[in-house]
């Protein structure tokens, strides 16, 4: 869940794919699966660098102290000093976005690509020019697009849940966990861009983590949308972690909870369009409310064609009220 706000917002203010902000939310947070984030998860034997084999394989030696990525930060002619002797991962990623944005975030993905292309494809290495085109390169198209594109808040910084476009439906979803317990409880809800409640559901799980939780609450509410055929759907979660294992393929993080990843990963593959959208947890009060709501009323399972009574008061605070004022 999200603890940090004050540390992430300005990554998602940057003019880049969210996959790259993801791999710098990541960065900043020692979650790469480096060498040593697997090695302290007992994934790996080795914290060892798998490219140079001399050094631990933390963020900063991935991306760059390795002798392997070096040579790249000189090609795209970076400045060195406060770069290279910075200790401090957010005091380098957040001096790189300052003096170059799009060149340092376009040089850090295509050095981790580069990173992962050596491990997984060891008889096809790039070379370092190689990965400066690939950098130069996706820097000036990220420029072109960014000149031709307004400059807009992004969705995922909006602090009042707003409604879908057009005919795509909304699902956000959440879960609660006892804190002397193990019950989970989970909330989804499915609503259009009129801001109206197509259906929503909560229920119970036995003994299990918030994360598994969260992620069954994905689960639950993509495939509540899929029943009620909806073809065009956008899923909502405020759990980064949840968020990251459905958008990861790899995870060595929640290897318990591998099950229901891959059923995510799967019913997103599905004939639909169906993307995941992380968001804050203030966005997301109505499936909060449905989850604490189902953790008090214990029941296993329930499918709600309209809002709970009492919920009036969410749902104006997340600007859904159409479907209860009449
Ligand atoms: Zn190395």
């Amino acid at each position: 869940m999200w603890q940090e706000y004050e540390n992430w917002l300005w990554i998602w203010k940057l003019r880049i794919p969210e996959k790259i902000k993801t791999l710098i939310w990541l960065c900043l947070h020692e979650a790469l699966p480096t060498n040593v984030f697997r090695f302290n998860r007992g994934v790996v034997s080795s914290m060892l660098c798998s490219r140079c084999n001399l050094y631990p394989e933390t963020v900063l030696h991935c991306l760059r102290d390795c002798p392997m990525a070096r040579p790249i930060w000189d090609y795209m002619q970076f400045p060195t000093s406060d770069m290279v002797h910075s200790a401090d991962i957010k005091t380098w990623i957040s001096s790189g976005v300052h003096l170059d944005e799009l060149v340092f975030c376009a040089t850090l993905w295509w050095i981790w690509r580069d990173r992962n292309n050596s491990i997984f494809n060891p008889d096809e290495k790039w070379s370092p020019l190689k990965v400066k085109a690939l950098s130069l390169s996706l820097a000036k198209e990220l420029n072109l697009f960014n000149h031709m594109q307004p400059a807009t808040v992004p969705m995922s910084l909006l602090v009042d849940w707003s409604p879908p476009n057009g005919s795509i439906v909304k699902i956000n979803c959440d879960a609660s966990v006892h804190k002397e317990g193990h019950v989970a409880g989970f909330g989804c809800v499915i609503r259009n861009s009129t801001k109206c409640w197509i259906k929503g559901c909560f229920g119970t799980l036995p003994t299990c983590s918030v994360l598994r939780g969260e992620l069954f609450a994905i689960w639950r509410g993509l495939f509540l949308a899929w029943e009620c055929g909806y073809r065009d759907v956008c899923c909502e979660t405020d759990c980064l972690d949840a968020f990251l294992a459905a958008q990861l393929h790899f995870n060595p993080n929640h290897a318990a909870d591998t099950d229901l990843i891959v059923k995510i990963q799967d019913i997103l593959l599905w004939n639909w369009n169906a993307k995941m959208v992380l968001i804050q947890r203030t966005t997301n009060k109505t499936a909060v409310y449905l989850a604490k709501y189902a953790l008090e009323s214990s029941m296993k399972y329930v499918e709600l064609l309209e809002p709970l009574s009492n919920m009036r008061s969410v749902l104006w605070d997340s600007h859904c009220s159409s479907s209860i004022e009449s």
